[in-house]
């Protein structure tokens, strides 16, 4: 059992041939509608994974949050904890020019809303194997979500995303970093308050550092590469699903739930079958 405790958000995406400047309308060729949120898109992986996943989150009462709410559970998602709070669902409105330049807004909405957890929260969170956490939902509420996890023996994952300061009371209840490069970069010496980090390495694969400081690294298995959106998503939903095998293990099968990921544009993680026969393959 996972229980996931992150955000939802709707991204808006419209194709324009330039970006517009300040104060100028432009054309839009294309418009759409993605169901994102690390915590959702977390979730998703890991349920496609094989997990079975609870999300704890907030949608607003606005026309984004029925969708959001049927694209959880049609994943297979138990979306009892997701809540509903007055206003905005959080949204990510996108623009993106021919040369692939974006701009992005995000507005956090009800994600910013979850700044509490009831007694149904924590009984999903004590009551879970694994606890996936990010950063785009409150911090207090990161860190009480971790402390709930760590009093039901539940192993605490954390993904310090987007980046931002970490507090040193969530590092030291987190038993699992899962960074890449770059917020590994962030964290500097923070990152050995943790007894696991993971590292995510793009093409080149994956590295686990454990509690007695052994390092193991994994390489990706080669795969043509379309887009690396959500990548980090799949690999963080995969390993979630798999740490019960061990790190090394986890990190196998997570770098191809990667690598997959990478094959096919937009978020797609792959499912529990696909890592299956890719695995098989590449190996
Ligand atoms: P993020 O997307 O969060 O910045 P990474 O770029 O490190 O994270 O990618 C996460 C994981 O996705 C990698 O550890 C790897 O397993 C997989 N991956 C990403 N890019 C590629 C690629 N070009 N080829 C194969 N696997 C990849």
């Amino acid at each position: 059992r996972i229980t996931v405790v992150g955000s939802i958000n709707m991204d808006v995406s419209a194709r324009t041939p330039s970006l517009p400047a300040p104060g100028e309308t432009v054309a839009g060729t294309d418009l759409v509608l993605g169901r994102g949120g690390k915590g959702a898109n977390q979730a998703v992986a890991a349920a496609r994974a094989g997990g079975r996943v609870r999300f704890v989150g907030a949608v607003g009462d606005d026309a984004f949050a029925p969708d959001l709410r049927a694209s959880l559970r049609t994943e297979g998602v138990d979306v009892a904890t997701l809540r509903t709070a007055p206003g905005a669902s959080g949204v990510a409105v996108v623009t993106v020019d021919d040369a692939a330049e974006n701009t992005i807004v995000v507005v956090a909405g009800a994600n910013d809303a979850l700044t509490e957890l009831g007694a149904d929260d924590v009984a999903a969170i004590e009551g879970a194997d694994v606890l996936l956490l990010q950063l785009e939902i409150p911090v207090p509420t990161v860190v009480a979500a971790a402390e709930a996890a760590r009093r039901g023996g539940t192993t605490v994952f954390l993904n310090p995303s987007p980046v931002r300061p970490v507090p040193d009371a969530l590092l030291d209840a987190v038993d699992v970093l899962v960074v890449n490069e770059s917020e590994h970069h962030a964290l500097g010496d923070a990152v050995d308050r943790t007894p696991h980090v993971v590292t995510t390495l793009g093409a080149r694969g994956a590295r686990h550092r454990g509690p007695d400081g052994a390092v193991v690294e994994v390489p990706a298995p080669r795969v043509r590469a379309v887009d690396t959106t959500g990548a980090g998503d799949a690999f963080t939903g995969a390993l979630a699903v798999a740490w019960r095998d061990g790190p090394e293990a986890a990190l196998r099968r997570a770098v191809v739930g990667g690598a997959l990921a990478t094959t096919r544009s937009g978020i797609a993680a792959p499912t529990a079958a696909d890592i299956d026969a890719a695995a098989g393959e590449l190996a």
